[in-house]
């Protein structure tokens, strides 16, 4: 069967981009799924984030490569006036954190003297590296008004190599987000970091990695193009879709296998998936609460360093 020639548009410069289509199901392999996980029951993180955590290192960690965590906050309803909730200041060491806002507000401020609060669609990229304290708050202007609340929080890890880094904080508006239209009017691929169908978001990053929000139209059907060897995986945020024969509901994550190039995904209403595609970092991976680093020896120098005040201060300028 012949390849047909697709064409998206890049909205950042109205470029078309013509690419051959997704591999067909009946030429390559399409990644299979692991595994369907909805992280239940869940628990809270501070007073503001009721998390369910959706994939975790502790589990899997060399199937989830280059990503450590996900945890998806909400969605729940707060109500006006709920003002100063969140998780207040805590450290991090050897990896990074970054939050996706589907609706609400987060605040951040940290030890690096990097702050910032953002709305839906934006994204907070926060490089722990050699460490961090940070505090993450409900926006205080959003939480006087009141209403529904979701975010995602994915773990990105470091390579060995960068995982004392300097401290490095992004703050992604929604301007900042290239726009990819899907073919056949299936919805549109946001793209927050690294590169699909020729177009590159803004983030950057210590190993290649891809990050797209897709807004997919119900009755919408398409082949992610995945790479092999890499890992990727799918959480649905709203919605309800298929992928590959394994139906998936908001709040599920859906983890793919390393091998094959391609999913296959069909929506059965209008869906906003979170899609996480990465290249393994295939190294040992050892965690205690807030820092992930390689070894029981690091570890130990990270717990002891947040314990004399080495590994980072909380910053004058704020209270
Ligand atoms: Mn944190």
């Amino acid at each position: 069967m012949a390849r047909i020639i697709c064409f998206f548009i890049n909205k950042a410069n109205d470029q078309i981009i013509a690419m051959n289509s997704p591999p067909n199901p009946t030429e390559v392999a399409m990644k299979n799924v692991i595994r369907i996980s909805r992280g239940e029951p869940g628990h809270w993180v501070g007073d503001g984030f009721p998390v369910r955590t959706v994939m975790s290192y502790h589990e899997d960690p060399a199937a989830i490569s280059p990503f450590l965590l996900l945890d998806h906050a909400g969605p729940r309803d707060f109500p006006a006036g709920a003002v100063g909730r969140g998780v207040d200041w805590h450290p991090h060491r050897g990896f990074e954190t970054v939050t996706i806002v589907y609706a609400g507000a987060v605040d951040h401020a940290d030890s690096a003297g990097n702050a910032g609060t953002i709305g839906p669609g934006e994204v907070q990229w926060m490089t722990a590296g050699r460490g961090v304290l940070h505090r993450e708050l409900h926006g205080d202007a959003w939480a006087r008004a009141g209403g529904r609340f979701e975010v995602l929080q994915l773990w990105v890890n470091l390579p060995a190599r960068h995982k004392l880094a300097p401290p490095r904080y992004q703050t992604i508006t929604n301007a900042d987000i290239p726009e990819a239209v899907l073919p056949d009017g299936a919805g549109r691929a946001r793209v927050i970091a690294g590169t699909f169908v020729g177009v590159t978001g803004p983030a950057q990053t210590f190993t290649p990695v891809d990050l797209l929000d897709v807004r997919l139209v119900a009755g919408a059907a398409l082949t992610l193009p995945l790479r092999s060897g890499w890992t990727a995986a799918v959480q649905v945020v709203h919605g309800e879709v298929t992928v590959g024969a394994r139906t998936a509901r908001a709040g599920d994550l859906v983890l793919l296998d390393r091998e094959g190039e391609g999913a296959a995904v069909s929506a059965a209403t209008d869906a906003t998936l979170f899609v996480m595609h990465g290249e393994p970092i295939d190294e040992p991976v050892v965690g205690y609460g807030p820092f992930v680093m390689n070894t029981v020896a690091e570890i130990r120098a990270a717990v002891e360093d947040y314990r004399t005040g080495r590994l980072a201060a909380i910053p004058d300028t704020t209270d």
